[in-house]
């Protein structure tokens, strides 16, 4: 069981009603709204859905929330399926949606106007506002509160039947207008919304609200742990309301965690819908976005986001956590997965001089250095290399560490090497650097005694590969980007992609499918793209640097 030993409260509440037999499988739900793309907020509440299912032997319904269609589409909807089975999730059955049980809801509308629990109500949005009173003021009941059951029963058929405008009428429940608890002050439980529905066209008119909805198709489907974030604390009376007062099949009960809001992150939909709207990504799934998409196409795994998701524990209080655990358990996860390659992201040419011409040598590298049945890598070695201009300087101090004129570099996997001349242009620009082979110094240090200090990647000029290399950084340079007053447009980090169009690698990563992850060598962990990459022109991503270099760079770092 992928499910963490040590057990947070809601395990211990699934598990105190399974030991007394209130309940005898547990049934969870995960209930998204089908009007964006799932993040890592989601991620959160699938594992601890799905978990709890898993770990007590029940079941786990993917249900659509789908009561607002004006912002709910297709696309969302398949997105959403794609995103939870890549995460490794499988839900109970066929995929189920809020409004396959319209019927039902609004049959159990009638039956609260019979019981004169529910009523239509005429005020408008703003005098509904000032009726409603304030958390110190209780509200006034509304002049239509008082109507018969007759008239409520037919202005509701009315309604459904599109006799009125959106907005003219809505129903209400009648419960308190005096109650501390706003929610319990007479809410609202259809709409009229004549807009065309994805899953039910233009059958229905008239739309329940959530909280009408929500607890009434737990009770269809059976569950019986009705998961949800902290914000819906103050509706649970209403929730226990409606499941006490309908002839409902079951009785589940609702239950809320806080919500996980990561650092230098936004997981609102409606904030990442305006960033993708805008074109100031590429898409949901640009890999800069919190969305479970853009983290796939990124390169983070979905081990790495379990793992997370279990890292940061289960609690009853909303806080800020730090992305860098995120970051933590992706390089963690591909440190020990993830083969070693080499690549050339900023190339300078070096010419060995005492090298044939047109040789091609097959060097053969470890593909992991502690996992031997990962296997080996064919490296072809010629006379012309590039190496990172980086990795190279005319002159240095005794703390640089890697190739300088007059001196020695150990070549990755390969030759030392001596840097002897240089050819610049006229700008004084190095257009190359000739060095020679040390003899015999493939796995041998240097007859000569003179020891390199430094080892730095290369790739054959004629045998390695151009590509395309996304470099990838945080999106907002500030920890909360939607916590204070400004707007969170303001804390985009200008320097978040940055493509390098001719980058050099080993051939061998050209025939890389499609999402494979690498450890660039001394560059980070990179992913193949999940569209663009190809054989004929490869493109690889950057997941995440080797180390924590957020601070240093001094991006974010308070
Ligand atoms: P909206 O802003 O549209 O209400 P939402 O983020 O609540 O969006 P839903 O599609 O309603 O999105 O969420 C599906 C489920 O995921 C809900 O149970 C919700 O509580 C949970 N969820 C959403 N965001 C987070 C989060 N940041 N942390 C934990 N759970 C979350
Ligand atoms: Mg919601």
């Amino acid at each position: 069981m992928e499910h963490a030993p040590a057990s947070n409260f809601l395990e211990n509440i699934v598990a105190e009603d399974l030991a007394a037999g209130r309940v005898e499988t547990v049934v969870t739900r995960f209930p998204p709204e089908p009007n964006g793309y799932l993040h890592i907020g989601h991620a959160k509440s699938i594992s601890v859905n799905f978990g709890l299912a898993e770990s007590f032997g029940g079941r786990c319904n993917l249900r659509f929330d789908d009561t607002n269609p004006e912002k709910e589409s297709q696309e969302y909807i398949d997105s959403i399926q794609e995103d939870v089975r890549w995460l490794g999730y499988q839900w109970h059955g066929e995929v189920r949606f809020a409004s396959s049980y319209f019927q039902q809801l609004y049959d159990w509308a009638l039956h609260l106007v019979d019981q004169g629990l529910a009523y239509v109500c005429d005020l408008n949005a703003e005098q509904a506002r000032e009726y409603r009173g304030t958390l110190t003021e209780p509200g006034k009941n509304s002049p239509y509160r008082e109507r018969s059951v007759a008239e409520n029963r037919d202005l509701l058929a009315r309604m459904k039947a599109g006799e009125f405008a959106d907005g003219e009428k809505v129903l209400r429940a009648k419960i308190d207008m005096a109650s501390p608890n706003m929610n319990m002050r007479d809410p609202i439980l259809y709409r009229i919304r004549k807009a065309a529905h994805h899953q039910t066209g233009t059958q229905w008119v008239i739309y329940p609200t959530y909280d009408f909805a929500h607890g009434q198709e737990d009770a269809i489907e059976g569950i019986t742990h009705s998961i949800c974030t902290l914000e819906f604390e103050d509706h649970r009376p209403l929730y226990d309301w409606f499941i006490q007062h309908l002839p409902v099949p079951a009785r589940p009960r609702q239950y809320e965690f806080g919500r996980l809001n990561p650092s230098y992150t936004v997981t609102s939909k409606r904030k990442l819908k305006q960033l993708v709207d805008d074109g100031l990504v590429a898409g949901w799934d640009d890999p800069r976005m919190p969305t479970i998409s853009g983290m796939r196409r990124r390169g983070y795994t979905r081990a790495a986001i379990r793992k997370f998701c279990q890292m940061i524990g289960t609690t009853r209080s909303d806080g800020v956590v730090d992305v860098a655990m995120l970051e933590f358990a992706i390089r963690e996860d591909l440190n020990e997965n993830a083969p070693r390659a080499m690549c050339v992201l900023n190339p300078l040419k070096v010419v060995l001089s005492n090298y044939e011409q047109g040789r091609v040598e097959q060097l053969s590298a470890p593909c992991h250095p502690s996992r031997a049945e990962l296997g080996q890598r064919q490296l072809p070695f010629t006379r012309e290399l590039y190496i990172d201009a980086d990795d190279f300087r005319e002159e240095a101090n005794k703390k640089y560490k890697r190739l300088v004129l007059g001196k020695r570099v150990r070549l990755r996997n390969a030759y030392v090497i001596e840097a002897h001349d240089l050819v610049k242009d006229s700008a004084g620009e190095i257009l190359e650097v000739h060095a020679r082979i040390i003899a015999d110094t493939l796995g041998n240090d240097p007859a000569d005694g003179i020891k390199p200090k430094g080892v730095i990647q290369w790739v054959s000029a004629s045998e390695g590969r151009q590509a395309t290399v996304r470099l990838y950084d945080r999106l907002f340079t500030h920890e909360s980007p939607d916590k204070g007053e400004r707007d969170f447009l303001d804390f985009i980090n200008p320097a978040s992609l940055r493509v390098v169009a001719s980058a050099w690698i080993e051939p061998s990563l050209a025939q890389a499918q499609p999402e494979q992850h690498f450890q660039f060598e001394r560059e980070g962990y990179f992913v193949a793209d999940r569209y663009d990459h190809g054989e004929a022109g490869p493109v690889f991503n950057l997941t995440i640097g080797l180390r924590d270099s957020w601070g240093e760079q001094g991006g974010g770092a308070n």
